[in-house]
């Protein structure tokens, strides 16, 4: 089915559709990731962003080398095995830095863990180097489909991320990419659009959340669209892309209570509670009304695990690569790459 057709059926049978989907390829289990936001210093200027470089109303931190690690450390000792390490585009978070990360991460937890990073565009010279440092995957949305829209609101082209994600998989990484929904200036077509270009990609991994306008950015009066239309894009993409790791974003459980669960129920497979220090997940405002920011990660992971009972499916705590990755690798190795 093209995305035109999957977002004319009514919610109801699209959101059937793609558990259906959902469960044939990962049952009932939910990927858990521990998310570590390591600094809201920010190069860009992205309009819709609240960390952006023109926001003078908010205290920057980041966090050190030791800060990193050890929030990583107790997340692996409480049984977690994927994580996720994002942040703005801080020039102190260069190649040469993440690399050292990831070699003392790989170093420390050996290969049974994934690592993800997420630090926005960079040469692809900068991700090789984070590659052979041992990081395993990476996340880049592409943010929104339209061109326009997408200059306007980032000042940078579309086509400057696609070949950033480009590159990324060139490199081996695993792909994670996505958009939000109810962008100002966007439309139903924006949506389809988003979703023909998520489906062209073809992501190992990808996230959808609804924009939510934060009152220190340019874009701090527009409407905010609510939930549905993220679960629609969620459940498109989970037909579209059966494979992919689709997480419940922090983003669907800060605009709806119960945001996540219903993310979930619509063909999300990933949790990713966020397991950095409480004051970093408080200045790490990307949008106002963000979830969860008094509990400390793990603690959070016992709340999600009773929010996945009552939708029918279960945590789990491997790696959770995804089926696409894991097949392309072993073709790889089967050819001696
Ligand atoms: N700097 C990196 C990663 C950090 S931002 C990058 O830009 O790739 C992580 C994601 O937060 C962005 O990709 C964007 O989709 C999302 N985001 C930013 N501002 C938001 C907002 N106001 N509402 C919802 N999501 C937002
Ligand atoms: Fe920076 Fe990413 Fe926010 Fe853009 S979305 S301002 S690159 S943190």
């Amino acid at each position: 089915m093209n995305p035109a057709t999957l977002l004319a059926l009514p919610e109801a049978e699209l959101f059937r559709k793609a558990d259906d989907s959902c469960r044939a390829t990962f049952g009932d289990g939910i990927f858990l990731r521990g998310l570590i936001e390591a600094t809201n210093r920010c190069v860009g200027d992205c309009a819709y962003c609240g960390i952006r470089r023109g926001n003078g109303k908010i205290a920057r931190y980041s966090l050190s080398d030791d800060e990193i690690l050890a929030a990583i450390e107790s997340g692996y000792a409480a049984g977690l095995r994927s994580f996720v390490l994002q942040g703005g585009e801080d020039p102190d978070f260069g190649s040469q830095r993440l690399t050292r990360l990831a070699a003392s991460l790989r170093e420390r937890l050996g290969e049974g863990v994934a690592l993800t990073f997420s630090f926005g565009t960079m040469k692809k010279s900068d991700y090789a180097a984070i590659k052979a440092g041992g990081a395993d995957r990476y996340l880049i949305r592409f943010e929104t489909a339209d061109e326009r829209l997408h200059l306007e609101l980032r000042g940078s082209p579309l086509s400057r991320r696609l070949r950033a994600i480009d590159d990324l998989r060139d490199l081996g990484f695993e792909l994670g990419t996505g958009f939000m929904t109810g962008l100002p200036g966007s439309t139903e077509a924006t949506l389809a659009s988003d979703l023909e270009l998520s489906a062209a990609i073809g992501p190992d991994m990808i996230g959808v959340g609804p924009f939510i306008p934060h009152p220190e950015t340019p874009l701090g009066t527009a409407k905010a669209r609510g939930l549905v239309p993220a679960l629609r894009a969620v459940a498109a993409l989970r037909v579209l892309l059966p494979e992919a790791n689709i997480p419940a974003t922090t983003a669907a459980g800060s605009v709806a209570p119960d945001g996540r669960e219903r993310m979930l129920a619509a063909g999300a497979n990933v949790l990713m509670p966020n397991i950095g220090p409480i004051a970093a997940k408080r200045a790490y405002e990307l949008y106002p009304g963000k979830i969860c920011l008094d509990e400390d990660g793990l603690s959070c992971v016992g709340c999600l695990s009773i929010r996945a009972l009552g939708i029918g499916k279960r945590l789990d705590w491997s790696r959770g690569d995804s089926p696409s990755f894991a097949r392309r690798a072993s073709t790889l190795a089967g050819q001696g790459a």
